[in-house]
């Protein structure tokens, strides 16, 4: 055993299970001291995750203490001014787990270099990734920027891996307190509390996660790949704030789907799905340009159009298209959306009203619990067709087809549309039809902000300039 404090920096890692950094510290170190670096701006537009990364901090901190293990937070303006500061003592080893973001990365290069010229005992593992970026290639070494060759050679790359041999936590001697003047996993919480609807249906936890998705595996996932295009009903698995926020390994979602004795077509489609996520990191690593840019430049000069009248309606779910209405209150509700509705709210944003896709990802960003720099920019590019292996521009949603189609009966718009609750379904996916005096547009619904078919072509003709 090594005498030195070993500490672990928590970044996206809530978990034990293949949480590697945390499991190599305590097999080294007698005394282990976890810390999170909550860096406010970081945070600043990320409202909703501020909830789920209170309750992580809270909850892990719990089951840390059962190791004997602390959980210290210490807020910092810059990971460069903390380290500088830590790396005077001598005191440690560290240890932690790569994030597949650009910038993680570069600091991490930074920190590890200096580590090594101060001969601080240290060691950084593999992140929540099926696969490192550099390890999926084309045949000449150049990235992949379509989809399907990515994820055939992905899935072959990592099923053919030899599973490391499993490494439990262990439980420290006794605890030890390192850092001063750290703070309450409660001041991290949003300012407002609209997110007290979150704490009845979200639990940030590894355990909940875990039966989250055992249950998943044995309930739904045979049906997954037709299950997982109808809001209506939970067809698809809600684990992707667990998955971002690291409370579950997705090699651990690889596991539990193949211990399954038949592979069905729905677990390869969920597996398909994870792919995309793991598509999405190689994509923002190698064309970093798409985190802040259209990933096709040609995009550059697509004349977006300004109209805050238009962006706040589609926030307040108040277009007068109930499919995005209904999307955008699930959002603001649950900080969460269903993906198809998710497709179907971008296209609305970006085709229908031509505002920029970074409007969309913005108010996103805020919102979603789920929110990975990684999968929102290249989903928003995805459907604004300025993506890599995007949806093309020219395909417009139909947000009444679309709703008739996913949403036969109405009932995820009633769900989230209160006040279209008593409209048939002849009507509920286009109110501006019905006549009756019990219901009026204008009054207890909007009237569509834009008409469908002169949007479209509108649209249209706006791709046409680029
Ligand atoms: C405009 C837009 C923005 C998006 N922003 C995000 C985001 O910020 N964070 C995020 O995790 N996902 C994002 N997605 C992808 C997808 O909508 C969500 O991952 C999915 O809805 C999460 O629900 P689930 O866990 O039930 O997914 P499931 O269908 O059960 O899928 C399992 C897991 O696979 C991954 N996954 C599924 N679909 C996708 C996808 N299309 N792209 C990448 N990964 C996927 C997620 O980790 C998900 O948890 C976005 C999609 C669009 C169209």
């Amino acid at each position: 055993m090594n005498k030195k404090i070993g500490l672990f920096w928590l970044r996206d890692d809530f978990r034990f299970i293949k949480n590697h950094g945390l499991i190599e510290a305590t097999s080294k170190h007698n005394q282990v001291v976890v810390f999170y670096l909550y860096k406010k701006d970081i945070y600043s537009d990320q409202e909703a995750q501020k909830w789920w990364l209170s309750k992580s901090l809270s909850n892990f901190k719990k089951k840390l203490n059962e190791l004997n293990i602390s959980l210290e937070i210490v807020e910092t303006h810059s990971f460069k001014i903390f380290f500088d500061s830590l790396l005077k003592k001598k005191d440690f080893a560290i240890y932690w787990n790569k994030v597949y973001e650009p910038d993680y990365l570069k600091f991490d290069e930074y920190l590890l270099k200096i580590l090594k010229n101060k001969n601080i005992i240290h060691k950084r593992f593999k992140g929540n990734a099926l696969n490192e970026i550099h390890e999926v290639k084309k045949g000449d070494g150049t990235p992949f920027k379509v989809f399907t060759p990515f994820w055939r050679t992905a899935e072959k790359f990592f099923s053919e891996k030899i599973p490391p041999k499993e490494r439990a936590i262990k439980k420290c001697i006794n605890k030890k307190n390192y850092f001063k003047n750290c703070i309450n996993a409660e001041k991290i919480l949003p300012k407002k509390d609209w997110f007290k609807n979150f704490e009845k249906i979200w639990c940030p936890d590894e355990l909940h996660a875990l039966k989250e998705l055992q249950n998943f595996v044995k309930e739904r996932i045979t049906n997954y790949s037709e299950g997982r295009n109808f809001p209506n009903i939970v067809g698809t698995s809600k684990l992707s704030p667990f998955i971002k926020f690291g409370q579950l390994h997705v090699e651990t979602i690889w596991d539990e789907c193949i211990k399954k004795k038949s592979k069905t077509i729905g677990t390869s489609k969920f597996l398909t799905e994870i792919g995309w996520r793991e598509f999405n990191h190689s994509l923002i690593n190698h064309f970093p340009h798409m985190l802040k840019s259209n990933y096709s430049k040609k995009f550059d000069k697509f004349p977006w159009q300004k109209n805050s009248k238009f962006l706040n309606a589609w926030k307040k779910g108040l277009t007068g298209y109930p499919i995005v209405d209904a999307g955008m209150r699930e959002l603001y509700s649950t900080g969460w959306m269903h993906n198809r509705v998710r497709m179907i709210v971008g296209s609305f944003l970006v085709k229908h009203l031509l505002i920029n896709w970074k409007e969309g990802e913005k108010y996103f960003r805020n919102c979603l619990l789920d929110y990975s720099p990684a999968s929102n920019v290249a989903g928003w590019q995805w459907v604004a067709g300025c993506g890599a292996d995007a949806a093309p521009y020219f395909r417009i949603f139909n947000p009444i087809l679309q709703g008739e189609k996913f949403d036969k009966e109405g009932e995820y718009v009633k769900r989230w549309l209160p006040e279209l609750k008593d409209l048939s379904k002849k009507f509920i996916h286009k109110p501006w039809e019905l006549k009756d005096e019990k219901f009026k547009l204008g009054r207890d619904y909007p009237y569509p902000i834009v008409k469908h078919e002169e949007a479209r072509l509108k649209a249209l003709n706006a791709f046409k300039k680029i």
